[in-house]
């Protein structure tokens, strides 16, 4: 319902309102209800939120998110998903032992955009489950060729997340991707979360423990971000834990850090290996090692990489 003043518009639905002030003299009513609604939209399950005014970017992410939606197929099939690596290094050996495959969208309009902007939207409607699919074959090939061309290799750790689990035979499909480019099963790592497995706990811990008895490597990915409960620790089988970078960042030398150290504490009691992420500056790195971290995955070693630069960072190394 809304009502015209002279210059300004108040849309209501149920208890939220959007106003448009000053709107321009050209502006039809019709694009004006639609903008509005867009606004209200915007704080549609936003709760004590009741009052939106219309601005232009609210219509940018709007256009966004439209954008995203009508273009990731296309994506897919045109090939515009690029895996980046990041290189997990090793505190035993002082060289890369592994690396998280993160996805990349570039776009020959849009240009570059980070997961951030994408995952969500694809979570919420369950693109995620092709788009994860399509970078896991990319990981799969690279290691491929890797293999082909007699350099040494290191794991791949790809994510996976909640809409994956809903996949049906996704063990099965997994293996039969790995196989496919005849490579060890322990060379691929899956990184899963905490929220990942809540909801149906039991359902996704058997998935999870059929994929640990499959031969891939698990790894509790962003531990002591919020979700952190010694339940899951100890329903899932799992390889490795991740050390959230909230915990990292939060290591200050001259504060006694408890939780990062419980964290640490905790890995080792159940055996598991410990990457720390979000590493930024050397005296992280120090602590972290004293510690007893086996991994650090961050910019203090490198950002995530196009497939190009990483194999020149690994030959380099
Ligand atoms: P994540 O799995 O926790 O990945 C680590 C994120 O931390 C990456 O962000 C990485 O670029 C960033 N990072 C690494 N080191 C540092 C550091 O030292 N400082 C800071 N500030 N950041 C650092 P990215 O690539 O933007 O990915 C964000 C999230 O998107 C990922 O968080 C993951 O949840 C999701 N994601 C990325 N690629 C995929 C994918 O292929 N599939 C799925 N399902 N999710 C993905
Ligand atoms: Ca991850
Ligand atoms: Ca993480």
């Amino acid at each position: 319902r809304s009502t015209l003043f002279p210059y300004t518009t108040l849309f209501r639905s149920r208890d939220k309102y959007g106003v448009y002030d000053e709107i321009a003299r050209d502006l039809s009513m019709s694009t004006t209800c639609d903008r509005i609604m867009m606004s209200v939209e915007s704080i549609k399950n936003l709760y004590g939120s009741n009052l939106v005014h219309y601005d232009e970017t609210v219509i940018e992410q709007a256009r966004k998110q439209h954008f995203i939606l009508e273009n990731m197929e296309a994506a897919q099939t045109g090939h515009q998903f690029k895996p980046y690596f990041q290189p997990k290094h090793s505190l035993h050996t002082d060289r890369t032992g592994g690396a998280e495959v993160l996805v990349r969208w570039i776009h020959p309009q849009q240009g570059f955009m980070n997961p951030g902007e994408f995952i969500p939207l694809f979570e919420e409607n369950g693109f995620v489950a092709r788009m994860d699919f399509y970078i896991w074959e990319e990981a799969c090939k690279a290691l491929r060729s890797w293999k082909d061309k007699g350099w040494p290799v290191v794991p791949l750790s790809v994510n996976m997340s909640r809409k994956d689990f809903d996949v049906p035979d996704v063990v099965a499909k997994l293996v039969s991707l790995v196989d496919t480019y005849g490579l060890e099963h322990d060379l691929l790592h899956i990184e899963v979360t905490e929220s990942t497995i809540s909801g149906d706990p039991t359902r996704l811990a058997n998935i999870v423990r059929e994929l640990h008895e499959a031969g891939f490597v698990i790894e509790l990915d962003d531990f002591g971000s919020g979700y952190s409960s010694i339940a899951t620790l100890n329903e899932l089988t799992l390889d490795v834990l991740k050390l959230d970078m909230s915990l990292v960042r939060k290591d200050d030398p001259k504060v006694e850090n408890s939780a990062l150290k419980f964290a640490v504490m905790m890995g080792k009691m159940l055996n598991l290996k410990l990457v720390a992420e979000g590493v930024e500056t050397a005296e992280q790195v120090e602590r972290l090692r004293g510690m007893g971290c086996d991994y650090i995955q961050g910019f203090y070693y490198c950002r995530p990489l196009p497939q190009a630069d990483f194999e020149a960072y690994l030959q380099k190394e």
